[in-house]
């Protein structure tokens, strides 16, 4: 639909469109990277606290005593913080604080949507990088001029992590470029770049509570970097809307970041029913990526991906399926408790059973 109302950029965008969140709690989800497990009552009693009749006041606009725990959190200076309403948020805000419409930017060819909507929202000109048949990023593709970098790190779909020598590499060789790093899922075994902000300026990391702190209800996102970067987000923020979180979502996700204890076992959890479900899946066909992150991305030699998909879908079980060139033959698929994804293996076992059976019959007739 066109509409003689919207600017052009409103009738050319096609906008981001987020995995399915059917309202049946009966089903499987696997389908959005949520994290399985519910935050932790410390949590949950901070944001009951918080719904108190101070909701008629607004909220901190800086988000100070927030800053302060992730202050604590990362060892870092709190003027080096940005807080936002979900990391989404905080990517949009980067496209308008540091890109102009004549700057060309680069991100991977497979990686967060998201970035292409914004580049298009934002009028910001952008080419991507293609990523090689192991879905590698060819790091020599950032060395071309440009005026901003962003990279998901593990990358989205694909869970492939980046190590800190090749960020390096990247940040030296674009010192007038911000580089964004985008580490929605780090914490499920990658490392983190935040230990390099103190060292380059042009660097930006941006977390999100949605994926290891169980949070994704809450939208919280925070971007670490030096000032000058965190600075130029907080004009962009209160250009816009001065109060973006709320004071529940303050107290929680403040919390969130002190109880590391429930943020650790929970993240262990995950790896480990990943690095299980990995091995299981290889031994029955499957290519799966070697995954960093809370999903996994695979593919299977004989069944085409659509098909799993459907098929799952009909048992309850919700996974993701893109059909995008390069990708249309893989399943992402996010890891949930040990029960799930015992569930989830046993409905692909049934699923590849039913294909060859009917494959065996269809050649035999
Ligand atoms: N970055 C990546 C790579 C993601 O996959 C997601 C989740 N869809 C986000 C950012 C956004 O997360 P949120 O807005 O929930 O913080």
């Amino acid at each position: 639909m066109v509409s003689k109302f919207w600017s052009r950029i409103v009738n050319e965008i096609t906008p981001y469109e987020p995995g399915e969140q059917p309202q049946n709690h009966q089903l499987i989800k696997l389908n959005t990277n949520e994290n399985p497990y519910p935050p932790s009552e410390v949590v949950l009693e901070a944001m009951k606290q918080a719904a108190s009749g101070d909701l008629r006041l607004y909220p901190d606009p800086n988000c100070s005593k927030l800053k302060e725990a992730a202050s604590e959190y990362y060892n870092l200076p709190s003027d080096h913080i940005f807080v936002g309403n979900g990391s989404d948020e905080i990517l949009g805000f980067c496209f308008k604080a540091f890109f102009n419409p004549q700057d060309t930017i680069l991100f991977p060819n497979i990686t967060y949507s998201f970035y292409e909507v914004y580049a298009r929202l934002f009028d910001i000109s952008y080419k991507t990088v293609a990523l090689n048949d192991h879905f590698e990023i060819p790091v020599e593709a950032f060395f071309q001029e440009n005026k901003g970098i962003i990279i998901a790190n593990p990358n989205a779909p694909t869970g492939k992590c980046l190590d800190m020598d090749t960020i390096r590499l990247i940040l030296d060789k674009n010192p007038g470029s911000v580089v964004i790093i985008d580490e929605a899922y780090i914490d499920f075994g990658g490392t983190s770049s935040v230990e390099l902000i103190l060292e380059y300026n042009n660097l930006l990391v941006v977390h999100t509570f949605s994926k290891s702190r169980s949070l994704a209800g809450l939208r919280v996102g925070l971007a670490l970097g030096q000032s000058e970067l965190i600075e130029g987000l907080y004009r962009v923020k209160n250009s816009f809307n001065s109060y973006t979180l709320d004071r529940v979502a303050l107290a929680g996700a403040e919390q969130s970041l002190r109880d590391i204890d429930t943020f650790k076992t929970n993240v262990n959890r995950i790896i480990q029913t990943r690095e299980l479900v990995t091995g299981r899946l290889r031994d029955i066909g499957f290519n799966v990526v070697d995954s960093k992150a809370n999903f996994i991305f695979i593919s299977h030699s004989e069944v085409p991906a659509v098909t799993i998909f459907e098929k799952l879908k009909q048992r309850n079980i919700y996974v993701r399926y893109f059909q995008k060139p390069g990708i249309d033959n893989y399943l992402r698929v996010s890891i949930g408790t040990e029960l799930e994804m015992n569930e989830f293996y046993e409905g692909v076992k049934e699923i590849l059973k039913e294909y060859r059976f009917r494959n065996d019959r269809t050649n035999q007739d």
